[in-house]
């Protein structure tokens, strides 16, 4: 009961640090937002590149914003905002952070079919899940590796459905994060889902990485799986039911096939 009480208290702290930090951030990107807004129209003679500078910061501002929004209402339970979207351009987003972030001993790749369903999801929570995993992955690869995002359509059956609890008969889009990182132990990988678990050290980690693509994903009808090997990587899945305009003939095509490099 004393650990209970501890753990809800430390919930309870930790609630109101993130949505204190929320607050502040919301301030600062706030100008940060506005003047991408209004640089261009001040500037309007102002060279291509620069132009699409301010692009890239006006998206990810209003990126930064949505993030804090959705901290906010967190404790309140806010549903995302669902539209249909096509996942393998958020990929290649992703996929292009990663290479201008990421220390360029990763190798970052990525794997996507040519027809590959659409889901129904919130573009902005969804690339946090990525982002949460592939950071997670370069953190497992402290002298370098590879980074593959690789995406793929799924069509689960009544056989799979029985084996796997939290899966539906259906269409699924699978996207799979994997790395040449270190691995996770068995005892370990019992964990790595709970709220603040972290092996990472102060300051570095908050645990709080998977709980959110967790909550996040089940919130878009979806679930998660986790392979891992100690020394050789580890290989994070996450299936989102696929909408709109699948036809059986589609599924038949497109199961045998692997994917196209990217
Ligand atoms: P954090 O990244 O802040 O530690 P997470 O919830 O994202 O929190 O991850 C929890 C733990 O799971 C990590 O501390 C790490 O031990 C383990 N983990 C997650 N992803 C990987 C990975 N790709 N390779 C190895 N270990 C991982």
């Amino acid at each position: 009961l004393e650990a209970q009480l501890f753990r809800a208290q430390r919930l309870e702290s930790i609630g109101t640090l993130a949505s204190g930090i929320a607050h502040d951030l919301n301030n600062i990107l706030t100008p940060i937002l506005a003047g991408a807004q209004l640089l261009p129209l001040k500037f309007p003679d102002a060279d291509e590149r620069t132009l699409h500078l301010l692009e890239i910061l006006e998206i990810n501002a209003k990126r930064g914003a949505d993030l804090v929004k959705q901290v906010l209402s967190f404790a309140r339970g806010v549903e995302g905002k669902h539209i249909t979207l096509q996942i393998k351009h958020l990929i290649v987003e992703v996929a292009k952070i990663l290479r201008e972030t990421f220390p360029k001993s990763i190798e970052v790749c990525i794997d996507i079919p040519h027809e590959l369903w659409m889901v129904s999801g919130d573009s902005t929570q969804l690339h946090q899940v990525l982002m949460n995993l592939c950071v997670n992955a370069r953190d497992a690869m402290p002298n370098g590796g590879k980074l593959i995002i690789a995406a793929q359509n799924l069509f689960i059956d009544e056989n799979y459905a029985r084996m796997n609890v939290e899966s539906n008969v259906g269409p699924y889009v699978v996207i799979s994060v994997s790395d040449t990182g270190v691995g996770i132990s068995g005892e370990i990988l019992d964990r790595i889902f709970e709220p603040f678990f972290t092996t990472k050290p102060v300051g570095q980690g908050t645990g709080l990485g998977l709980s959110t693509v967790i909550g996040i994903i089940k919130s878009h009808q979806g679930f998660v799986d986790v392979l891992s090997e100690v020394g050789r990587g580890t290989c994070f899945k996450v299936y989102l039911p696929a909408v709109g305009g699948i036809e059986k003939h589609d599924i038949e095509d497109l199961l045998p096939h692997t994917g196209h490099g990217e």
